[in-house]
């Protein structure tokens, strides 16, 4: 069972005093556990920081309901995630039992409307999502990321009514998972130079060619996946968005939780999934190679405008940047609260580590560097909500955000010293997980171009 602040495995607090002898211990205030209206198990911390983890959250954005998502996504995320996030990142395991959780409470269909099976909310509240399961456990919240902007938001964006119907109340609901299959072994920056093939055989496409790193592969059933319908089009032209459905990889579990699988979803034959990626980071985030091998694709599962895929392609990416950067400011955010509770009862010299001035304005660095992010990105949510352009803002938000989160976390393991280099910490995770929020859904460097391109224009190329 789950003990308030203690994980369920039987591991120890998390934000305890350091567990071992050497020369530090804890000082006279350790031990006196009391827990903060945001729902972290400070010991001793002093009020004023506790105060200030809870004052984090601006609200220039928000709405009451806004609020109300918030704090029930926060409590599920240190009541359920919490406990579980470090052995399933220990086990590369993929969270189950927690992804049926998130589901029950409609945490996977949060943007989609409700005739569609989702909660009918906004795409603000949707990046309040990312944001708070990130700051306990990146996996999870990428979970929910690749699921709804990457895996269901084409559909939703360029489906017809007959797609719609038949594939996103399965994804809103959280029955089966959601994926998106673009990159492939010669095509990744360069997502042009997709080599996948989609040859027409009347009443269906047959699809040869591989695709890598994808999220959701295994223990997804629906994939939206890119492949060249037109070899002789130029390069960006030609390429086609195809619904792929499979089974699961994962059908064994899927089953005892009672989600991630739909029997009577008809599946395409010649669909492969590849071994799951051991990774640095996002451990328990399942990423593997999906294979086409004659793949029998039907001709009503082509997405959206014939040769058109590239350009989907691109404005599902420019959604999925937004819900990157907030999941990397989540990240951010959950080190600094680790490293203020840790750093208030970590005691060297006789004081506590934060009594220190160096310690101060690494502090004062990180809050500033996450104050400035989390006006990037629900800014940049905020314009796409209200249906303005916000591709360069997308752009900045992720840049500055994933760089910000590499520097946080390892800043916030520094701060831990020792202890921080072990798992008994999360920050160690944190700082694996961080890495990879610079590298998917476009590098920084790619980041840097889009922007560019937009100051520039046609000078660019
Ligand atoms: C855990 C994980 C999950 C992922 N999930 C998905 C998914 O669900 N779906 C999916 O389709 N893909 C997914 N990806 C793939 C991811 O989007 C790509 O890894 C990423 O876009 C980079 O492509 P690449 O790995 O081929 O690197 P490359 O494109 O080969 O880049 C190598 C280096 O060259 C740099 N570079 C490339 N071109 C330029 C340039 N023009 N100027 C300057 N520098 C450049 C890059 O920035 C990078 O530093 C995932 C990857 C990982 C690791």
């Amino acid at each position: 069972m789950h003990r308030r602040g203690v994980w369920d495995d039987g591991l120890t607090l998390h934000q305890k005093p350091p567990p071992r002898g050497g020369t530090g211990g804890t000082g006279g205030k350790g031990g006196n556990a009391s827990e903060a209206p945001c729902g972290l198990l400070y010991l001793a911390a002093p009020a004023a920081l506790a105060a200030y983890i809870c004052n984090m959250d601006d609200s220039l954005y928000f709405t009451d309901q806004h609020l109300q998502v918030r704090d029930m996504v926060r409590d599920v995320a240190r009541q359920v995630i919490r406990p579980t996030a470090r052995r399933y990142d220990l086990e590369s395991q993929f969270p189950w039992d927690n992804v049926k959780q998130m589901a029950d409470l409609g945490l996977l269909g949060i943007p989609w409307p409700e005739q569609l099976g989702g909660a009918g909310m906004d795409y603000l509240s949707y990046i309040i999502v990312i944001h708070e399961l990130a700051k306990v456990d990146a996996s999870h919240a990428i979970t929910v990321s690749a699921h709804t902007t990457l895996g269901t938001s084409p559909i939703v964006d360029f489906g017809t009514e007959e797609q719609k119907r038949r594939f996103v109340p399965l994804l809103a609901t959280g029955k089966v998972l959601g994926g998106f299959g673009l990159t492939e072994p010669g095509a990744g920056s360069d997502a042009g130079g997709t080599k996948t093939v989609a040859v027409d055989r009347g009443d269906h496409y047959v699809l040869n060619g591989s695709k890598i790193f994808i999220t959701h592969a295994g223990v997804g059933e629906i994939i939206v996946a890119t492949a060249r319908t037109d070899p002789a089009a130029k390069k960006t032209r030609g390429i086609t968005s195809f619904i792929v459905t499979k089974d699961t990889c994962d059908l064994a579990e899927a089953t005892r939780v009672g989600t991630g699988h739909e029997p009577t979803l008809p599946k395409c034959p010649g669909v492969l999934t590849g071994k799951k990626e051991d990774k640095l980071g996002w451990r328990a985030s399942d990423t593997r190679e999906l294979v086409f091998q004659d793949a029998i694709v039907p001709r009503e599962n082509v997405l959206g405008q014939f040769n058109g895929g590239f350009r989907h392609m691109l404005h599902t990416l420019d959604g999925g940047r937004i819900g990157l950067a907030a999941l990397a400011l989540g990240i951010a955010e959950g080190a600094l609260e680790e490293c203020l509770a840790f750093t208030a009862t970590r005691k060297q010299f006789g004081k506590a580590v934060a009594s220190f001035q160096g310690v101060h304005f690494a502090l004062a660095d990180m809050a500033t560097e996450i104050e400035a992010a989390k006006h990037l990105v629900y800014h940049a949510a905020w314009l796409k909500q209200t249906g303005r352009p916000f591709k360069p803002e997308a752009a900045m938000a992720k840049l500055y955000a994933s760089e910000l989160c590499m520097r946080a976390t390892i800043k916030a393991v520094q701060l831990h010293g020792g202890y921080g280099y072990t798992t008994e910490y999360p920050v160690e995770r944190m700082m694996r997980d961080a890495k990879i929020c610079e590298i998917g859904e476009g590098t920084s460097e790619i980041q840097r171009i889009v922007i560019a391109r937009q100051l520039l224009g046609d000078l660019i190329d």
